[in-house]
């Protein structure tokens, strides 16, 4: 269901990516591991063109897009594909949990606004903050923040959601809200890439884990064949290292 093909990323003359190729496939829990710089970020922002690759092809759907040569439409329908979850949430401040979770669906996809209404209280239930629909971000926790964050990307109904390192800003005693929540829309096949530390996350929920280091894919397989049954020293070195 989505297809990146040799995609190259360079920030100056600094090569953040160099040729990765990855295949997910739809209701996959796909968790992306490796060093601080390893590129993980990076990658996950190629696939909507928050980033724009150098060089690649992504594919997501009926969609292929030639990184040399996209299209303003091409970019448009993939950012429409995809939702993100930002590690710092990136809510507005001055709107309610409710109008957060609406904004997206109003202006990007032009629902009716009773309808993005309806379908965002639905999702702000999902995540269990029903009762903070009316709340700011600054009167919600950095749990609730990111959940409302979460039912934001789950509104728009995307064919992927993409985590940036969801949990990485929470304070200890709230991380597991937030992945409790992930798990949830994991168990009901929404597939989903997730850049994360949390490796109990990621041998649980996890289908398919990427071991990144210096901008390539070292490593990938299940959960088992990554954690119980390295094949590459660098993988077994990072392992030893978090765990
Ligand atoms: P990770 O997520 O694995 O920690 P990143 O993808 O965030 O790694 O970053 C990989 C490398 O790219 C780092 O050296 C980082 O400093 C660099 N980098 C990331 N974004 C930018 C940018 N917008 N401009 C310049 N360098 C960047």
């Amino acid at each position: 269901m989505i297809q990146l093909k040799n995609i190259h990323k360079s920030f100056g003359r600094l090569n953040v990516l160099n040729g990765i190729n990855l295949t997910v496939e739809r209701g996959d829990v796909v968790v992306i591991l490796g060093p601080s710089g390893s590129g993980k970020t990076t990658l996950l922002r190629c696939i909507n063109f928050l980033e724009r690759p150098n060089d690649g092809e992504v594919t997501i759907g009926a969609l292929t897009v030639d990184c040399r040569h996209p299209s303003r439409k091409d970019i448009l329908e993939l950012r429409r594909k995809t939702a993100m979850v930002f590690q710092h949430y990136n809510l507005f401040k001055h709107k309610t949990a409710l109008e957060n979770v609406m904004e997206g669906l109003i202006v990007a996809q032009k629902v009716p606004k009773k309808e993005a209404r309806e379908r965002s209280l639905e999702m702000l239930e999902k995540v269990g903050l029903s009762d903070k629909c009316d709340h700011y971000p600054s009167q919600l926790s950095g749990g609730q923040q990111q959940r409302v964050g979460i039912a934001r990307a789950l509104a728009l109904n995307p064919e992927v959601i993409l985590f940036d390192e969801p949990t990485s800003a929470l304070d200890p005693e709230l991380v597991g809200e937030v992945l409790a929540v992930i798990k949830t829309i994991a168990s009901e096949g929404v597939t989903m890439i997730v850049v994360t530390h949390e490796m109990g996350f990621a041998r649980e929920v996890s289908n398919h884990v990427v071991f990144m280091d210096g901008g390539v894919i070292v490593e990938q397989g299940t959960p088992a064949d990554i954690f119980v049954d390295p094949k590459e020293e660098r993988t077994r070195q990072f392992l030893k290292r978090i765990t």
